[in-house]
């Protein structure tokens, strides 16, 4: 254990000087009106001042919403202008427009309700977006509101110190304030380059969790990473997306969701079963992960079998990763899980040590499984 976290301090000391360069690239942030942020210009990646943090919140996606939304409303297709403005702003330019605009019609437009009605009762995520968007026009006001008084200094501050949890020491100096996009379009928030987009509507029906889910997306921004993805075609493609996923969201997931089992919530509560039952299932998933990467099979094989695995798996990796990461938690502690962060590849080998040491619950993977897994982390880490 001990020889594992040295090896990987002496990686993200090799690595801080790649976090400053990259800090120093980006040259551009889309920021909420015309307003630059100094501390950006100057390439200052110290604690952020006040005035970083409101420059770092975006509200420009939700203003340019309510256009689009009441030309729907009266079942008309919102100009091109109107539609340019929406995909011009930081957080819609992260999305798919085909998807936002047929989503948007479906839900607003009165000539589709028929469609709409039949949508909102499928059960799926689908119909939980639906259900989201067909709440805003009511919920207007505090969604002004909610922006007009949002206290960037103040929420942005504790997500960034949040994140910090769980990062190695001065990560979340490395680099300046992500934006903070809201936009209405689903009942989530997700990380993108160097923006978080994050549904204003959702953000309000979190409550004090929104902190929580900031600082989980704020994690994946400052997690440093020495993987090099393999392109979409190649043979590894899936199993490295897969193996990436559940090291940084079961790292993540510590911040937000804290601890198994999730706690009932009324307003989600499908989710909390669905999650909590993903969890209790990850030694099988383990054990699926397990023969897909010990078989013997050519390319083509491990392609296909890669994908139908990441098919499969349940809300992204999550659960499995939280499974994995309080395992290394509670047998290795915190310095062997925050030093395999920059190497998902590693994140399973510090796991499967902890495992080692664990009773009967945890499922190790066997010799064949962290020798492919090796293979790959000697091609695609940096
Ligand atoms: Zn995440």
């Amino acid at each position: 254990m001990v020889s594992v976290a040295a090896a990987n301090l002496s990686r993200l000391k090799r690595l801080a000087p790649r976090l400053i360069q990259l800090a120093t690239l980006v040259l551009f942030m889309a920021l909420p009106l015309t307003a630059v942020c100094s501390s950006f210009l100057t390439g200052r990646t110290t604690r952020p001042a006040r005035s970083d943090f409101q420059h770092a919140v975006d509200g420009t996606g939700v203003r340019a919403f309510w256009p689009v939304m009441e030309a729907l409303q009266r079942d008309r297709e919102p100009s091109d202008d109107a539609w340019g403005a929406l995909f011009a702003t930081p957080g819609y330019a992260k999305l798919q427009p085909a998807y936002v605009k047929r989503t948007l019609r479906l839900a607003y437009m009165p000539a589709k309700s028929e469609e709409l009605r039949t949508a909102l009762h499928q059960g799926d995520y689908y119909s939980r977006v639906l259900t989201h968007l067909v709440r805003v026009p009511e919920e207007r006001e505090r969604i002004l509101h909610f922006l007009s008084s949002f206290n960037a200094a103040k929420t942005l501050g504790a997500a960034r110190q949040e994140a910090a949890a769980y990062l190695p020491k001065g990560a979340t100096d490395a680099r300046r304030l992500p934006l903070v996009a809201f936009v209405i379009v689903e009942p989530d928030g997700h990380v993108d380059d160097d923006v978080v987009v994050f549904d204003v509507l959702y953000a309000i029906d979190r409550g004090a969790d929104f902190v929580d889910i900031l600082a989980h997306e704020f994690h994946h921004y400052y997690e440093p990473s020495r993987l090099q993805a393999p392109p979409a075609d190649s043979a590894d493609y899936y199993i490295v997306h897969t193996v990436k996923q559940v090291q940084m969201e079961g790292t993540a997931d510590l911040i937000d969701k804290k601890a198994y089992p999730l706690h009932a919530d009324p307003q989600r509560q499908w989710y909390v079963d669905q999650y909590n039952a993903a969890y209790a299932d990850a030694p099988n998933t383990l054990r699926h992960l397990d023969e897909l990467l010990s078989a013997a099979a050519s390319a083509q094989e491990r392609a296909v079998a890669g994908k139908q695995f990441w098919g499969a798996l349940k809300f992204a990796g999550h659960p499995t990763g939280f499974y994995m990461a309080n395992t290394i938690l509670k047998y290795l502690g915190k310095p062997a899980l925050i030093a395999a962060e920059p190497d998902p590849f590693e994140f399973f080998s510090v796991y499967n040590d902890a495992a080692k040491r664990c009773t009967t619950e945890c499922y190790v993977l066997s010799d064949s499984s962290m020798a492919a897994l090796a293979k790959l982390e000697s091609e695609y880490i940096r």
